[in-house]
């Protein structure tokens, strides 16, 4: 583990001498107008750009675990909101996927890990008293297509989200790479 960030820049160095970065050579802009919210699975980390037929320069990709819109004025929602103003990202597809990582997720046995890591009590007491509802926070989401349409939702009804940008839903298979529609944003 150690020795992850030096093989990292040791490769690093290799790649940029050999001029390896030429044939990904693109703008900020994306070339299919589109910025897709998807989940950081590591079995996405090739296979859906893919099975999208997306290649360097294609999409504005964001990722978070499960593919969620968390919070209506998050990161995400700003990330979106960023790609579709300022990077002319003209359609938004939220892509989840089965077997997420995220899916049944109970924030109990996540509290639980970080208090055998050194996470006391009384520090999640005080996140709590401040307000800080931890268990709602870490907690995942029970049905895919039900958490896909909810993203759908926050992001087509977002206050500042322009009128008349499709916002697509789909659910991915981590192996095989197909696409189940959920929401198809042309037709709301
Ligand atoms: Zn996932």
């Amino acid at each position: 583990m150690n020795n992850l960030l030096n093989e990292i820049l040791d490769h690093n160095v290799k790649f940029v001498e050999n001029h390896e970065y030429e044939k990904y050579e693109t703008t900020k802009f994306p070339n299919k107008r589109m910025v897709i919210l998807t989940c950081m699975d590591t079995r996405l980390l090739e296979l859906l750009p893919k099975a999208l037929n997306l290649g360097n320069g294609d999409a504005k990709l964001i990722k978070d675990a499960g593919g969620l819109v968390s919070h209506p004025f998050g990161s995400v929602m700003r990330s979106i909101l960023i790609a579709v103003y300022q990077l002319q990202a003209q359609e938004v597809l939220v892509i989840a996927h089965y077997d997420c990582g995220m899916s049944g997720l109970k924030a109990e046995p996540v509290i639980e890990s970080m208090k055998e890591r050194g996470i006391t009590q009384e520090t999640i007491e005080t996140l709590t008293y401040s307000g800080i509802d931890i268990k709602q926070w870490l907690h995942g989401f029970d049905n895919v297509n039900e958490s896909v349409e909810h993203s759908v939702d926050i992001i087509k009804n977002h206050p500042l989200m322009p009128k008349g940008v499709p916002v697509h839903g789909l659910v991915i298979d981590p192996k095989t790479g197909k696409l189940d529609l959920v929401v198809d944003g042309y037709q709301n």
